[in-house]
């Protein structure tokens, strides 16, 4: 039986399968009474999504998740930049400064999708000699309406026979430090932060477990405005989550979570309600939410 809170999910308005009334209608079947919609860099599936939640009786949280990154490394002449997904929970989705960034995102998302199609078609040609194998329409056409994403290139070659699974295309591919990986553009997760707040939002931090030592993170993303972390992620172990609840508790954040939903077919093992996220959080969600936005007004 899945738990009743999911904080963390997509729809195909950014690399999920499903439409918003698909997740919302998934949601319904799963038991949830509280669903968070965070999609890649859009808020365009909220007002469906809210919509079709109030219909089935469900509680719904807007919110969205920003590709961001900080600014890490030794020295002026090292500098390296550590990617970070920052959620932002309760956003007004029609603010000025938020909506613009978020567009100015998408576009940085397409030149971004060009030259990975390129270096894997150069990866494609230097195996089997095959010229053009991938072409930007048909990702295009894959993506949709949708803010576009990696998996939608790993459907593309999956498609056409260049890989076997998703794992197989990040792996060979498009993963971190492969060959066809292009990092985005720099967007800093402190001004995002800020805009996220500007905004009437909590911004809380996604799947910390991947950042490496969060000694030095949590101190510089709680001073800039940090109200949250993810503590109940997807398939993170105990020894793990009660790790990440020591921290929240130390550094004075709300503890949140969700599967990372992404539909059937993009990230299947993540399942909605699949994580034990208590309603305690959600309440500590709202009240962060509240006192965001009578500050932001
Ligand atoms: P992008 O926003 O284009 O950088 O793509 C990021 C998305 O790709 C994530 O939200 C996941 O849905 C997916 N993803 C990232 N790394 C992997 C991986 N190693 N295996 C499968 N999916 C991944
Ligand atoms: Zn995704
Ligand atoms: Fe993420
Ligand atoms: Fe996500």
């Amino acid at each position: 039986m899945p738990f009743p809170v999911d904080l963390h999910t997509h729809t195909n308005a950014s690399d999920g399968s499903d439409s918003p009334a698909e997740l919302a209608a998934a949601a319904r079947d799963a038991g949830l009474s509280v669903l968070g919609l965070t999609d890649h860099d859009t808020v365009d599936a909220i007002a469906e999504t809210a919509e079709e939640c109030r219909r089935l009786g469900i509680a719904f949280i807007p919110g969205v998740e920003i590709s961001t990154s900080i600014r890490v490394g030794e020295s002026e002449n090292t500098p390296s930049r550590l990617p970070i997904h920052l959620l932002g929970y309760g956003i007004d989705t029609s603010n000025g400064p938020l909506v613009d960034t978020l567009a100015s995102h998408a576009r940085a998302r397409s030149v971004r999708m060009g030259q990975m199609i390129e270096r894997c078609n150069q990866v494609i040609e230097r195996d089997t000699g095959r010229r053009e194998a991938i072409s930007a329409s048909r990702v295009l056409d894959i993506a949709g309406k949708g803010s576009i994403g990696r998996p939608h290139l790993a459907k593309a070659l999956i498609e056409s026979g260049y890989a076997t699974s998703i794992d197989d295309v990040f792996e060979r591919y498009i993963g971190r430090g492969k060959p066809a990986y292009v990092k985005r553009a720099p967007v800093d997760t402190v001004e995002m932060i800020t805009l996220v707040r500007e905004a009437g939002g909590a911004p809380v931090l996604a799947h910390p477990d991947e950042y490496g030592t969060l000694d030095h993170l949590l101190p510089v993303l709680r001073r800039a405005g940090l109200v949250g972390m993810e503590v109940w992620y997807g398939e993170y172990d105990d020894a793990t989550v009660n790790r990440l609840l020591r921290l929240a508790e130390q550094h004075d954040l709300v503890p949140t979570g969700g599967s990372d939903y992404h539909g059937r077919s993009v990230k299947p093992s993540r399942t909605l309600g699949m994580t034990p996220v208590p309603l305690t959080s959600v309440v500590a969600l709202e009240a962060a939410i509240e006192a965001i936005r009578a500050e932001a007004r």
